[in-house]
C-alpha cells in the first residue's frame, strides 16, 4: 500500500518535530478515519519528545494532561493533541493506570491501546503505516478486536467493553467473537469505573447514528443489567392490547427513530426512558391486558435516578424529565383555547417542537414503521394560532407585576408570587381579564385570604 494522504498543515507540524530529531506519528481515531477513506477530524499525535520538549518547540502549548504525558499544540487555528510514547502498567482499581511510564518506541506505545483499529499509526510526515496488530484488515472487515488477550485488556480497564460498543454504534462495526465473549467476565471491573467516564461513552452511543446497535449489544453482554438495570427490566414486559413490542424493544425503536431523524440528545434520551416506569406500575386489567396508569410519573422518577447517578448536567436532566412528564399529551379538536394555553404553559413553549418529535418517536416505536408527521399538524397549527393571539402565557405577560400589587396594599412576602400565579391562571382561562384594573380587583379579593 502506498502512503496515505497527509494534510499539509499536519506535515508542517510534523517537520518541526523532525527538525529536532524527534519521531512523530498520527494515532488513534485520525488513523481509523483515514483508513476508512474519511477525512481525519481530530488530530492525535504520538512522539518520543517529552512534554517539556514539545513545549519548547511550539509557541502556543496548553498543558492539557501533562500528568499523562499529553499537551495540546495550538497551530494556525488548529489544535493537536500530542502524547509522549507511553506504556501503562497496573490498573489495580480498574479505573486509571497507577502510573504512567514513557516508552521508547511507537510499537510499545501502540501495544497499550484498546482495539486493533485504534492501534495503528501513520508515520509523519511521509504517511507510511505502522500496523503491528492488523488494524487495517480489521477495519476492512469492520471488526472491533482487542489488542492482545481481551480478558486481560478488559481487566486492566473496565471502560474498554463499553468503548467497544460505543465504536460499534458510531462506526456500524461488529465485535470480534473473543472480544464479545470477554465482556461478561469483565463486568465486575466495569462496575468499578468512575460514573463520569461511563456517562461519556453512553452519551456517545446516544449521539451516534445507531444507538440501538450499542444498546442491543449492551443487553446481550449484560452491560445493560449492570449499568441501566431499570431499562433491562423492561424486557418481556408485554404491551398486548396496545402494540406488539415489549417495553424494551419499544424504547429501542423510539430511540432509534429519534437518532435516524437527527433529533437532539434530550429527545433521544426521553425516547429511551419515557416508558421505563412501566414495569413498576403495571397492574392486571381486563381481558388479560395490563394497565400502566401514571407510568410517566414513575418513568420520570427512574430517569432522574439514572441521570443523577451518571452526573448528567442539570439542564439536560431537567429537559429530559419535562419531555417524559408531558409525553402522554392527547390533543383533540374540541379543546378550548384555554386548554391549549394551559398545555403550552405546562410544557413550556420552547419545549414543544421536541415534545412533538418525541411523540413521533413514540409512535415509531409502537408501530415499528415510520410515522406520518402530518398527524401532528392539527395540534401544531392550533398551538400556532393560540400563540399568535399573543395572550399572557407567563407572569411577564400579565398587565400587573409584583410592584403593582405592593402599591395596591398587598403585604410583601411569599404570597405576592402566589397571587401573581393565580392571576395568570385566571387570565389563561379568560384573556379579557388581562387589564390592570380588573387584575388589581381580583388581587384584592385573593389578598383577603391572607389578611
Ligand atoms: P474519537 O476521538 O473519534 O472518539 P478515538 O479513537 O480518538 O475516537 P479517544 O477516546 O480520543 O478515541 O482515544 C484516542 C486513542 O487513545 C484511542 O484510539 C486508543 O488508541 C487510545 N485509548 C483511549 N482510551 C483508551 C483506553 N481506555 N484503553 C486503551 N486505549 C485507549
Ligand atoms: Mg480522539
Amino acid at each position: 500500500m502506498g502512503n496515505l494522504k497527509i494534510h499539509p498543515l499536519l506535515r508542517e507540524i510534523a517537520n518541526i518535530f523532525i527538525a529536532s530529531g524527534k519521531e512523530v506519528y498520527l494515532v488513534g481515531g485520525a488513523v481509523r478515519d483515514l483508513l476508512l477513506g474519511r477525512e481525519a477530524v481530530d488530530w492525535d499525535i504520538a512522539t518520543n519528545a517529552r512534554p517539556e520538549e514539545v513545549i519548547g518547540l511550539f509557541r502556543k502549548v496548553i498543558p492539557t494532561g501533562i500528568k499523562h504525558g499529553t499537551v495540546t499544540i495550538r497551530y494556525k487555528g488548529r489544535s493537536v493533541e500530542v502524547t509522549t510514547f507511553r506504556t501503562e502498567s497496573g490498573y489495580s482499581d480498574g479505573r486509571r493506570p497507577d502510573r504512567v511510564r514513557y516508552a521508547a518506541t511507537i510499537e510499545e506505545d501502540l501495544s497499550r491501546r484498546d482495539f486493533t483499529m485504534n492501534a495503528a499509526a501513520i508515520k509523519l510526515p511521509e504517511g507510511s503505516l505502522t500496523d503491528p496488530f492488523g488494524g487495517r484488515d480489521d477495519i476492512k472487515r469492520r471488526l472491533i478486536r482487542c489488542v492482545g488477550n481481551p480478558a486481560e485488556r478488559f481487566a486492566e480497564d473496565g471502560l474498554r467493553p463499553l468503548r467497544a460498543l460505543r465504536f460499534a454504534s458510531q462506526l456500524g462495526f461488529d465485535l470480534d467473537e473473543a472480544t464479545h465473549m470477554a465482556i461478561r467476565g469483565a463486568l465486575p471491573t466495569t462496575a468499578k469505573v468512575a460514573s463520569e467516564r461511563i456517562r461519556d461513552e453512553i452519551d456517545k452511543i446516544i449521539a451516534s447514528p445507531n444507538p440501538v446497535r450499542g444498546f442491543r449489544l449492551m443487553e446481550e453482554t449484560e452491560l445493560l443489567h449492570l449499568l441501566l438495570p431499570e431499562l433491562a427490566a423492561c424486557r418481556n414486559v408485554d404491551q398486548k392490547g396496545y402494540h406488539r413490542f415489549d417495553v424494551l424493544d419499544h424504547s429501542f425503536l423510539a430511540c432509534g427513530y429519534a437518532a435516524e431523524k437527527g433529533f437532539s440528545r434530550e429527545v433521544r434520551m426521553a425516547a429511551l426512558f419515557h416508558d421505563i416506569g412501566k414495569p413498576a406500575v403495571r397492574r392486571p386489567g381486563e381481558n388479560g391486558i395490563w394497565t400502566f396508569y401514571n407510568h410517566e410519573r414513575e418513568s420520570g422518577k427512574l430517569a432522574f435516578e439514572i441521570m443523577d447517578r451518571f452526573r448528567y448536567p442539570n439542564a439536560v436532566i431537567e429537559k429530559v424529565l419535562r419531555l417524559i412528564k408531558e409525553h402522554m399529551f392527547h390533543y383533540e379538536d374540541n379543546w378550548t383555547d384555554a386548554a391549549v394555553r394551559r398545555f403550552i404553559i405546562r410544557a413550556g413553549e420552547e419545549l414543544i417542537p421536541e415534545l412533538m418529535q418525541l411523540r413521533l418517536a413514540d409512535t415509531a416505536g409502537t408501530t415499528g414503521t415510520a410515522p406520518d408527521p402530518a398527524a401532528l399538524l392539527p395540534f401544531t397549527k392550533r398551538i400556532e394560532k393560540v400563540l399568535a393571539q399573543n395572550r399572557a402565557l407567563s407572569l411577564k405577560g400579565l398587565a400587573v407585576n409584583g410592584r403593582d400589587l405592593l402599591a395596591a396594599g398587598v403585604a410583601p412576602g411569599r404570597h405576592v408570587g402566589i397571587i401573581l400565579n393565580e392571576l395568570l391562571e385566571a387570565v389563561v382561562e379568560d384573556p379579557e381579564l388581562n387589564n390592570r384594573e380588573k387584575l388589581l380587583e381580583i388581587a384584592g379579593n385573593i389578598n383577603k385570604r391572607y389578611l
